[in-house]
């Protein structure tokens, strides 16, 4: 064993404990393989198992990377961005003491970040607010707060139970919550009459869906919210909305984009609950955003599984951060919040920064055109012109080439089209422009 990690070498910065754990792990399975009836593996292929590992682990550790895949809300690539005043509020928090849950008059036990709760209520126009850890436990614990007694039956359109994405079914997540579902109408179309059949003692909810990463064109019907609203009013039954997108502002206004529906609009609509994410359109950390009724916020907030979901102080400091940008700003939220400046950014500036770099790289890189998206799920439909570096492979594989780009330093993640490597700048930080071109610079040689 001791020699096994003395023939590994020190390769990287794992610390000695991690490669005596992996060295164990590999020996562990050439004895089950041995005991398996396989042949004997030399020393030497051990050793060069051991070592794919570790690099494997190494390789894992979080750390940044320049996005050049022009998908600005990249759910693999850690969807929204932080600004920097937002950074610099997490770190203050995360660095000493707070007053997370303390009334600094009294001295006294208080409530976890009001001033959170008040601020998205403020934005959305919401009578009431909370947060959690992400959306998908959002909608789990609000189904939940909902169902009680004979109301177990949660309704919701055969349209709407689509997958979103990252092992989020809708079906599945209603079921966890441990509500019954009650799907009606079709897949595609659902009409009121169908969820007005379908109301009964048993129904705890209405929930409607919003479908995110997939549309629906043709023969399609669903009812207005405005309609469904009533219904649900009439029917003494709560009408829940999961929005996951979650845009504060109208998205096309800020850019050639379809218009992604505003948590405002739902609320506005008739909604009694919206669940929204926190690091989608909104633009902030990981997190659940509940709005709406405040009898049922209330009832969501001392449901004891909001404290099994409840977000940690750094989400916290980030929320409270980017939504005070969204209140402080006069149209200028674009710089708190990158990824709505990523998704505004003009496409002559990007042009301009391209030809820049692609003038310090030489002939191999080109200025090319590129189609950034949204990404996390929202506004399939939109397609935003962007400027891309097209690199010349030659000789090298495009995927060759696209792999060493990621496992430069620092790792930049680009795509491959038509025989060329592109690096999206729709998605690229303009103070990152030097030292992307210094990563492909080191991936050309
Ligand atoms: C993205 C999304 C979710 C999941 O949100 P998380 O914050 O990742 O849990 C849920 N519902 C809809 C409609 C979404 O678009």
């Amino acid at each position: 064993m001791e020699k096994l990690i003395q023939g590994v070498g020190n390769s990287g910065d794992l610390p000695r404990a991690v490669v005596a754990a992996v060295v164990r792990d590999e020996v562990a399975e050439t004895r089950k393989r041995l005991e398996g009836g396989e042949a004997p593996e030399s020393r030497e292929a051990v050793i060069e198992r051991v070592r794919r590992a570790l690099a494997r682990l190494e390789r894992s550790a979080l750390r940044s990377v320049i996005n050049g895949t022009g998908v600005a809300l990249h759910t693999n690539l850690g969807r929204a961005p932080l600004g920097r005043e937002v950074a610099g509020a997490v770190a203050a928090v995360a660095t000493g003491y707070s007053n997370l849950e303390i009334d600094l008059e009294t001295g006294e036990r208080g409530p976890r970040a009001p001033l959170v709760d008040r601020l998205v209520s403020v934005i959305t126009g919401a009578e009431s607010a909370c947060v959690v850890n992400n959306c998908a436990a959002a909608v789990v614990l609000v189904l939940r707060c909902l169902c009680g007694g004979a109301r177990q039956e949660v309704i919701i359109s055969r349209g709407e139970l689509v997958e979103i994405g990252g092992g989020f079914r809708v079906p599945e997540i209603i079921e966890t919550s441990g509500a019954t579902l009650r799907e009606v109408g079709t897949t595609n179309k659902t009409t009121l009459t169908d969820y007005e059949r379908a109301l009964s003692p048993r129904t705890a909810a209405i929930l409607r869906v919003h479908r995110s990463n997939f549309y629906q064109e043709g023969f399609t019907e669903s009812p207005e919210l405005a309609d469904l609203a009533v219904l649900a009013r009439r029917a003494g039954v709560p009408l829940v909305e999961d929005l996951g997108s979650g845009a504060m502002v109208d998205t096309a206004a800020l850019a050639a984009l379809e218009h992604e529906p505003t948590v405002a609009e739902s609320l506005r609509g008739g909604c009694d609950l919206v669940c929204v994410s926190g690091d989608k359109l909104f633009g902030g950390p990981q997190a659940g955003i509940i709005t709406g009724d405040k009898a049922w916020v209330c009832k969501v907030r001392r449901d004891p599984f909001f404290r099994v979901l409840r977000c940690d102080k750094l989400m916290l400091a980030a929320l409270q951060e980017t939504a005070l940008a969204y209140l402080r700003a006069d149209r200028t939220v674009l710089d708190p919040v990158p990824v709505l400046a990523l998704l505004s950014t003009e496409v002559a500036v990007l042009r301009g920064r391209a030809e820049k770099m692609a003038g310090e790289l030489g002939p191999r890189v080109r200025v090319g055109e590129g189609t950034a998206r949204c990404g996390g799920g929202t506004m399939p439909r939109s397609a935003l012109p962007s400027v891309t570096l097209d690199i010349d492979c030659q000789d090298i594989p495009e995927a060759e080439m696209a792999r060493r780009l990621r496992l430069g330093e620092p790792p930049v993640v680009g795509y491959v089209e038509n025989g060329r490597v592109k690096v999206d700048l729709r998605t690229v930080f303009p103070e990152q422009d030097e030292t992307l071109v210094a990563a492909l610079r080191a991936a050309l040689r």
